[in-house]
């Protein structure tokens, strides 16, 4: 492959539509626009039509950004899963219909993976051990043998989705886990339920409890006592993995990434235990579509692709059930 390659990613899992454009490794431009819902969570639908509306804005400023025509665009990419149905149905729709119109190669892209490889490439660290937590994912992993493996997860809802449900529980209209540390700010704690089992996490008693104190406590003192509690049960699972992988150096990726009491709490456990740590700027732990293009050009470049058509969605795609 040479100095050709210009790949244009769409990410469209759940509540951001994004266009990234990536020349050779490097990000050209990365624009978004994030559907807000009032008052609920996500509803598919209204995510769908929110990117099918927003879609041809988001695309010109992508490209007028990065300054790169439409017919210098040498790839597509888009995000094939996991995710929700109908949000995910509009970036691949429009990313087959580009590929078409153009008469370029398109490659899907896992969601975790882009993440995890643009949080590897801005660390720095190779071989790391990887901890993702998103509003739908929380996981731990490494990648070995040309596969991922997880090593541990939550068994039911992600951290993310946790803070997301509480927010909203705590009637704020606009309920979104940035807002988290905010809220926090000089809160006291209040025992919370806490359940790791070995690297495994279960986030929903802690969910309930965390809501029924709300009619007890002041919100500033749940608020801090649920971060607290919940990033305590990650670190605790991570270190058990650290431990049993002897990985030197962990990196963190997802929307839960953004938080500034993980990175400061993961930055004390990667001094006490001797590895690195490090991961990518904000913009790419927010979903992205530059992350999406980055991680379609280095696909491409490790196994080629197939046709246009046969490329689908698969909102249930796990990181592990495929080999790299
Ligand atoms: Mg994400």
């Amino acid at each position: 492959m040479g100095d050709w390659l210009i790949c244009l990613g769409i990410e469209s899992t759940a509540h951001t539509l994004g266009v990234g454009i990536v020349k050779n490794g490097n990000v050209l431009s990365n624009e978004n626009d994030t559907y807000k819902p009032k008052n609920e969570g996500i509803v598919p639908r209204k995510a769908a039509d929110h990117h099918a509306e927003v879609f041809g804005e988001v695309l010109k400023r992508s490209l007028d950004s990065a300054g790169v025509s439409l017919d210098e665009v040498g790839l597509f990419s888009f995000a094939q899963g996991p995710g929700i149905g109908s949000p995910l149905q509009v970036g691949c729709t429009a990313a087959r219909a580009l590929a078409i119109k153009c008469e370029k190669p398109l490659i899907g892209v896992n969601h975790p993976y882009a993440h995890i490889k643009i949080a590897e490439e801005y660390s720095g660290i190779k071989n790391p051990l990887i901890l993702y937590v998103s509003g739908g994912n929380t996981q731990i992993l490494i990648e070995e043998k040309g596969r991922f493996r997880v090593l541990g997860e939550t068994l039911d809802i992600g951290i993310g989705n946790l803070y997301d449900t509480f927010l909203r529980a705590a009637k704020l209209e606009y309920a979104h886990g940035s807002m988290l540390e905010e809220i926090a700010k000089g809160g006291k704690y209040v025992p919370l339920p806490y359940t790791v089992k070995g690297t495994n996490l279960s986030f929903t008693g802690l969910q309930t409890a965390a809501i029924r104190a709300l009619g007890e406590h002041p919100l500033k003192d749940v608020t801090y006592s649920l971060v607290e509690t919940s990033l305590s049960m990650c670190l605790e699972a991570l270190e058990r993995s650290l431990f049993l992988t002897k990985r030197k150096g962990i990196i963190s990726c997802g929307g839960v990434a953004q938080n500034k009491r993980l990175k400061e709490m993961l930055k004390t456990l990667a001094e006490e235990d001797g590895v690195q740590y490090g991961g990518a700027p904000d913009e790419f732990n927010r979903d992205n579509g530059a992350m999406i293009a980055y991680a379609g050009e280095l696909l491409y470049k490790k196994r080629g692709t197939k046709p246009v058509k046969e490329w689908k969605t698969e909102p249930n795609q796990r990181i592990d059930s495929f080999a790299i």
